[in-house]
């Protein structure tokens, strides 16, 4: 992944502005987020949980600590870049670039209740604007999950290991190194519809036009579904309604989602 090696110069910047970015993350960006219970595994049927219903809070702090970290963006013009175009998958070949975490800076995003979730800052900013969008159209949702450290993951794959035994694990389980929450630019969201969280397949599905809508808006600001009905052999994942990878580039992100292709069809590693 050279491209992402570019960044390593923004290692230095980081520094220069680390203060900045502590202050960015103290002044967490704070989105319209469900109360959630510990964070779900990583497998095939990947269930969300949370507590009930949440009033969906939103604060508008994000302009300040966006302004704040300006000088720390890899992207000088403002310009969408393909640095996020990168696979992750269980393909041994598919594992998170060399170098990636260096690159991007993570943040909190927390809820009026405290609640914290750590998602990487644009793709925490392009969810807020989706966010922001829906809920003037009277549609809402909140993140359920986002970025899961390597050894969380890691984790997560013994536990299930010991549990239901390494094949099990071996076929259900990202291995460490392999989930795309790992990235921080993966998010679980539930959707809400009058007040009610969905956040199963049929209790999606079971509002059709919100569902779509979700999916129209999230294409906007640069999100794709990543698992796919009739994709599992290519992504090796059944279904989620609910997992969005962000792509940084809202035109490939709706022409993925325009055309109902997986990114490794869109990338030709198929
Ligand atoms: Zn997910």
């Amino acid at each position: 992944m050279g491209k992402a090696m570019r960044h390593r110069s923004n290692v230095v910047w980081m520094g220069m502005f680390a203060a900045l970015v502590v202050l960015s993350v103290v002044n967490a960006v704070f989105l319209s987020s469900c109360s959630s219970g510990e964070q779900q595994e990583e497998s095939r049927t990947e269930q969300t949980q949370g507590a009930e219903a949440q009033e969906v809070a939103t604060q508008d702090a994000g302009e300040a600590a966006e302004d704040a970290i300006e000088p720390v963006g890899d992207v000088e013009d403002g310009s969408e870049s393909d640095d996020y175009l990168f696979l992750v998958n269980r393909a041994e070949e598919h594992a998170i670039p060399d170098g990636w975490l260096d690159s991007i800076e993570l943040v909190e995003v927390q809820n009026r209740l405290g609640e914290t979730f750590t998602v990487e800052r644009k793709t925490a900013e392009a969810y807020q604007d989706a966010q922001d969008e829906l809920e003037g159209e009277g549609i809402y949702s909140c993140l359920n999950s986002a970025y899961r450290s390597r050894e969380t993951q890691e984790s997560i794959y013994e536990e299930q290991a010991a549990s239901f035994g390494e094949q099990y694990a071996a076929e259900h389980v990202a291995p460490g190194g392999h989930s795309e929450h790992e990235t921080g630019l993966a998010i679980d969201v539930i959707l809400i519809v009058d007040g009610e969280e969905l956040r199963s397949i049929e209790q999606m599905e079971a509002h059709p036009e919100e569902l779509a809508e979700l999916d129209r808006v999230m294409a906007k600001h640069g999100f794709i579904l990543r698992y796919l009905e009739g994709k599992e052999d290519i992504t090796g994942y059944d279904p989620e309604l609910w997992h969005f990878r962000y792509l940084d580039d809202a035109q490939v992100a709706e022409d993925i989602m325009g055309r109902g292709i997986t990114l490794e069809e869109y990338l030709g590693v198929v």
